[in-house]
């Protein structure tokens, strides 16, 4: 089994602050980066224990939020902004079976959601798919579904555990937190996390070969609908080519295929 890690820090057990730890300009965002890479050391340890070898880990935060000096040796980093074309990154996500995620966080709009937010936490209201609430979570499991790889794994803040348990029957998660706000939460320890994250893996490894959870797919066609918190984000949205304006704040992306629509 060959397994695609998509990495992030809001839902780093000892991650709470945007503005102290996962902006790049946080105070404490190189300390945050040791945290979030730990958590994932730990996830590439139970995938070893497990028997898989083939690892690449996707850093996915903003800015950066692996620090690579280190990263397990045993994994492969696949980073950088900006992001690759999608195009590119395809050829890459074809050549795995399985994508895990770790240290992740809950959609934009979620009460307890410690650091909740869909892609940008300053411009972002909500997306919807197909009038379904979405956030990063269903659009990893989502774009990586079309492609054959079910999402098996996911650690993070509880309401992110609980938002991958609602679109993904049988996911194995594994909290590392619960968020009391979007600025608090209680964390565990950081050895029981990275124990907990490390077990965990391991059991979603074991399950996968015994009963396998298949890709996520939702039929199409396919309708993202995307709130700004201020009408200049929608004007630049509505600037391109087939994008629907709803009204003010919101506009509405179509496709036939879900890699069409879910990233743009
Ligand atoms: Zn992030």
């Amino acid at each position: 089994m060959k397994v695609f890690m998509v990495t992030d820090m809001e839902g780093v057990a000892g991650v709470v602050s945007f503005t102290q730890q996962s902006y790049p300009d946080g105070k404490y965002y190189e300390q945050a980066k040791l945290l979030e890479t730990a958590e994932v050391n730990a996830a590439v340890e139970g995938l070893l224990d497990a028997g898989v070898t083939d690892i690449l880990v996707w850093d996915g935060h903003g800015a950066g939020g692996i620090h690579f000096e280190t990263l397990h040796p045993a994994a492969k980093l696949l980073h950088g902004r900006p992001s690759p074309p999608w195009s590119r990154l395809n050829e890459v996500i074809a050549r795995y079976d399985v994508v895990v995620m770790v240290g992740q966080h809950a959609m934009a709009g979620v009460m307890t959601g410690n650091q909740n937010h869909t892609q940008n936490s300053q411009t972002i209201d909500y997306y919807k798919l197909n009038g379904r609430l979405i956030g990063e979570i269903g659009q990893i499991a989502l774009y990586f579904g079309a492609f054959g790889l079910p999402l098996i794994f996911l650690s993070g803040e509880l309401d992110a555990c609980r938002e991958a348990e609602a679109l993904v029957t049988g996911i194995t998660t594994v909290a590392v937190k619960e968020g009391l706000g979007r600025g608090s939460a209680i964390s565990l320890s950081a050895p029981e996390a990275r124990r907990l994250i490390r077990a965990g893996i391991r059991a979603a490894v074991e399950k996968q070969r015994r009963d396998p959870i298949p890709p996520l797919v939702w039929p199409g066609p396919y309708v993202l609908e995307k709130r700004f918190f201020h009408t200049d984000s929608a004007d630049t949205a509505a600037n391109q080519p087939g994008v629907e304006r709803v009204d003010s704040q919101t506009v509405r992306l179509h496709g036939n295929d879900v890699r069409d629509v879910i990233y743009r």
